[in-house]
C-alpha cells in the first residue's frame, strides 16, 4: 500500500512537561522525572520498528512532538536521533522537526540543536501577552516568548514555526493585533495557528463547567480567524492548511504526509503509527509504554469508506481541496457525494466536476462540512 513516491516520517512523542496548560489533552506527564526509561523504550521502540515501511527503510522527515521534546537533554535527543539514523536511511533533504517551548530556549541550546542535525523548530509561543499566557496556564511569560523568538531568528535556522492560539477567552481583536505586530517583527518562515478548543477533563472545560471562565465565543473565534487570513495573506503567507501559513519553500513536509495520507511510524507513549492499510496507536500510559511498547499497541484495519471519509476531511483542510477522481468512488457514491455537497452552504465551499475547496469562511467550520460529506 506504500506507493513508491509516498515519503515517510517517523514521529518520537516526548511526554515530559514543566506544568500542565490548562487547554491541553495531548498525553505528557509533568514534574521533574527521569527521562532514562523512557529514552531506553523508545530506542528499543525504534529497533523493534525497523520493518515498518517494508524493505525500503527510507524516511524524509523526524518530527520531535509532546509533550515537550525540549526537555530531553542533548544526549538523550541525540540518542534518539542516533537510533533513527542506525535504524533507517534518512534521506539527505529530510526535516528534522523538534517542538520547543520558549521556557527552555538558550542560544547555546538552539546551537547544539542545530549541530545535531535538527533544521526546523517548532516554538510554542501561542502568545506574548501575559495574561493570556497565564490563562492558559503556560510555563512563559511574555518576556520569555519574545526572548526566544529573537534567539531563534538570529540562530543558524532559516526554517522555523511559531504556534499561535486565537479565538481565547477573554483575547479581543487588540490583543490579536499585538501578538501579530510581534509576528511582523520576526516574520517566522511558517505559523501554525489554532483556534482555542475546550476539550473535556482539561482545565480549561472544568473552569468553564464551575462557571469561572465564560466559554469561548463563536463571534470571536470567527472574527479572529478571518482577521488572521486578511493579516497572512498582507504578509505574503500562503494560508496552505486550515491551520498553517507558510512564506514560499516552507511547507510543514512532515505534517503534509499526514494529511497526504502517506505513511508514519509514532514512537513514544500515545504515538499513532499508519502503515498505508493500518492505524496503530500506543498506550497513553508512560509506565504502560515503558513496560513494553509493542505489547501495549493496539490497531485498526481502516476500510475502504473509512479511507474515503478521511481523504475527504484532510483534503477539505487544505488548499488544494479535494480531487475527486482520487476519492476512487463508485458511480452510487458520487451520486451521493454530488447531494451531500447541496446541503453544504454555499458560501462555504467552491465545486466543481473535479475538485471541492472550502471558501475563506467555511475554513471555520471544516469539521462540520466534512462529516456532511462523509459516505
Ligand atoms: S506544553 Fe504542550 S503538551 Fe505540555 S501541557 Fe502545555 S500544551 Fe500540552
Amino acid at each position: 500500500m506504500i506507493g513508491p513516491k509516498q515519503e515517510r516520517g517517523v514521529y518520537i512523542h516526548v511526554p515530559f512537561c514543566q506544568q500542565a496548560c490548562s487547554y491541553c489533552n495531548f498525553y505528557f506527564v509533568t514534574g521533574q522525572r527521569d527521562h532514562t526509561d523512557f529514552i531506553t523504550a523508545a530506542i528499543r521502540e525504534i529497533k523493534e520498528s525497523s520493518e515498518f515501511f517494508g524493505e525500503d527503510r527510507i524516511i524524509h522527515s523526524i518530527y520531535f512532538g509532546g509533550g515537550t521534546p525540549s526537555r530531553l537533554t542533548l544526549k538523550e535527543l541525540e540518542s534518539i536521533l542516533n537510533q533513527v539514523h542506525s535504524t533507517f536511511t534518512v534521506s539527505t533533504d529530510a526535516e528534522i522537526t523538534l517542538e520547543a517551548n520558549p521556557e527552555d530556549i538558550t542560544k547555546d541550546i538552539v546551537n547544539a540543536w542545530f549541530n545535531l542535525g535538527v533544521n526546523r523548530i517548532s516554538l510554542g509561543i501561542q502568545s506574548f501577552n501575559d495574561k493570556l499566557l497565564a490563562l492558559m496556564r503556560r510555563a512563559h511569560d511574555g518576556k520569555e516568548a519574545l526572548h526566544a523568538a529573537s534567539i531563534i531568528k538570529q540562530s543558524s535556522f532559516r526554517n522555523f514555526s511559531f504556534d499561535l492560539i486565537i479565538g481565547q477567552i477573554h483575547q479581543d481583536l487588540e490583543m490579536l493585533n499585538q501578538d501579530l505586530r510581534y509576528l511582523e517583527s520576526f516574520k517566522p518562515p511558517h505559523l501554525s495557528t489554532y483556534l482555542l478548543t475546550v476539550e473535556e477533563k482539561t482545565h480549561l472545560h472544568k473552569e468553564i463547567q464551575r462557571k469561572r471562565l465564560p466559554d469561548v465565543a463563536d463571534r470571536t473565534q470567527e472574527e479572529h480567524y478571518l482577521h488572521l487570513m486578511k493579516w497572512a495573506q498582507e504578509w505574503k503567507y500562503t494560508h496552505y492548511e486550515t491551520s498553517s501559513f507558510t512564506l514560499d519553500g516552507y511547507h510543514a513536509r512532515h505534517n503534509a504526509n499526514y494529511w497526504n495520507h502517506s505513511p508514519y511510524l509514532g514512537i513514544g507513549p500515545s504515538a499513532h503509527s499508519f502503515d498505508g492499510k493500518k492505524r496503530y496507536w500506543n498506550s497513553r500510559n508512560l509506565n504502560e509504554y515503558i513496560a513494553s511498547a509493542t505489547a501495549s499497541r493496539k490497531e485498526e484495519c481502516l476500510s475502504r469508506i473509512d479511507f474515503i471519509n478521511e481523504k475527504i476531511m484532510l483534503g477539505l483542510r487544505q488548499s488544494k481541496g479535494i480531487v475527486i477522481d482520487h476519492l476512487g468512488l463508485s458511480e452510487i457514491e458520487r451520486r451521493a457525494l454530488d447531494k451531500s455537497l447541496q446541503a453544504v452552504n454555499p458560501l462555504h465551499i467552491e465545486y466543481d466536476s473535479r475538485n471541492i475547496r472550502l471558501s475563506n469562511e467555511g475554513k471555520l467550520y471544516a469539521d462540520g462540512i466534512a462529516s456532511t460529506l462523509f459516505l
